[in-house]
């Protein structure tokens, strides 16, 4: 009799436990290299989702991937469900444009903007280079196919009516390895959009006398006049070894995208992890520090808002 019990107990709970495991649901953020702050940014978001996991069932992993327009097109594809992009990335799949001519992606929804990210230039000192002009006919990592700074990079050389022809060499290594190709004098200047300070630029000014090279000039007023994901930017004095002085330059926004496919509790609850906690969501990394949530809620999104987002922007009376 005794038997028959504990067996009919030990029942229970397997079953229960099959039940807990097949409600649990697995999510993955497309991020960038891992010197970068995508990374980062996927990896906080995680790791607030996952505090919740007991109530909400929902588990968040994000992997290092090639960048913005990679993470959008797996998001597309549904190998992804959420990813981090260049708000000019955001803009081009949403509406077919540039380099998403023929790939629209039309389930393509904003979710919120992030840090900024200026357009960044830098060069060995011992490489003379100090215009952007300066890098014809230089050795230029022009970065990784499926990187946002790469597809950024070719829209500034046609608007300056170049291409990477116009280099000694163009390499395309990911961001995780450029800076030491920097180093080591394999190539002499390398690009990046990205959120500063960064592990990757710290590395770069650090293995060697490298300067943050200025993009400025009349092809880049007509890109930030003529589209609205640009914008003039700035690149602070002193946050690196051996650039006391501001960099001006031009940037987008780093922004959070998903598909219309993913469910709206699925985003509306990645959103509530990372207001609810957003002090702590700030704290995890230097260019988080200035984020405002009524800017993430707009600035640099050109994709509609989910409707999971939207739900928990409503509910925090953000908008209407
Ligand atoms: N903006 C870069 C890209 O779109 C990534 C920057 C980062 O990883 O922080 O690929």
């Amino acid at each position: 009799m005794k038997i028959i019990k504990l067996t009919a107990v030990a029942a229970v709970a397997a079953l229960c436990s099959q039940v807990a495991v097949a409600q649990e649901r697995f999510i993955t953020i497309g991020t960038g290299g891992q010197t970068g702050v995508y990374f980062v940014v996927g990896q906080s978001i995680c790791r607030l989702v996952n505090r919740g996991t007991a109530e909400h069932n929902l588990k968040c992993t994000a992997p290092s991937t090639g960048g913005s327009i990679a993470n959008i097109n797996a998001i597309k594809a549904g190998d992804m469900d959420m990813g981090v992009a260049q708000s000019d990335w955001q803009f081009h799949a949403y509406n077919g444009t540039s380099q998403f001519e023929g790939n629209k992606f039309d389930k393509e929804r904003a979710v919120f903007s992030v840090h900024p990210e200026p357009f960044t230039v830098i060069a060995r000192k011992d490489a003379g280079i100090t215009t952007f002009d300066d890098l014809f006919g230089k050795r230029v990592n022009v970065g990784n196919p499926g990187s946002g700074q790469r597809g950024t990079m070719d829209v500034v050389l046609a608007a300056m009516g170049k291409s990477t022809d116009d280099f000694a060499l163009s390499s395309e290594l990911k961001p995780a390895e450029q800076s030491a190709a920097l180093g080591d004098n394999k190539v002499d200047a390398i690009i990046y959009t990205v959120g500063h300070p960064n592990g990757s630029i710290q590395e770069a000014t650090s293995t060697v006398e490298a300067v943050l090279v200025p993009v400025t000039g009349e092809a880049i007023d007509k890109l930030v006049a003529d589209n609205p994901f640009y914008a003039k930017a700035i690149i602070p004095g002193g946050m690196y070894a051996g650039n006391p002085d501001d960099v001006e330059t031009f940037g987008v926004k780093a922004t959070f995208v998903t598909s219309s496919d993913v469910p709206d509790d699925v985003v509306y609850t990645v959103v509530k992890a990372v207001f609810d906690n957003f002090d702590r969501f700030k704290g995890l990394h230097p260019a988080f520090a200035n984020l405002k949530e009524e800017d993430m809620i707009s600035a640099g999104l050109s994709a509609p808002l989910h409707p999971g987002a939207e739900k928990y922007y409503k509910e925090r009376g953000w908008i209407q």
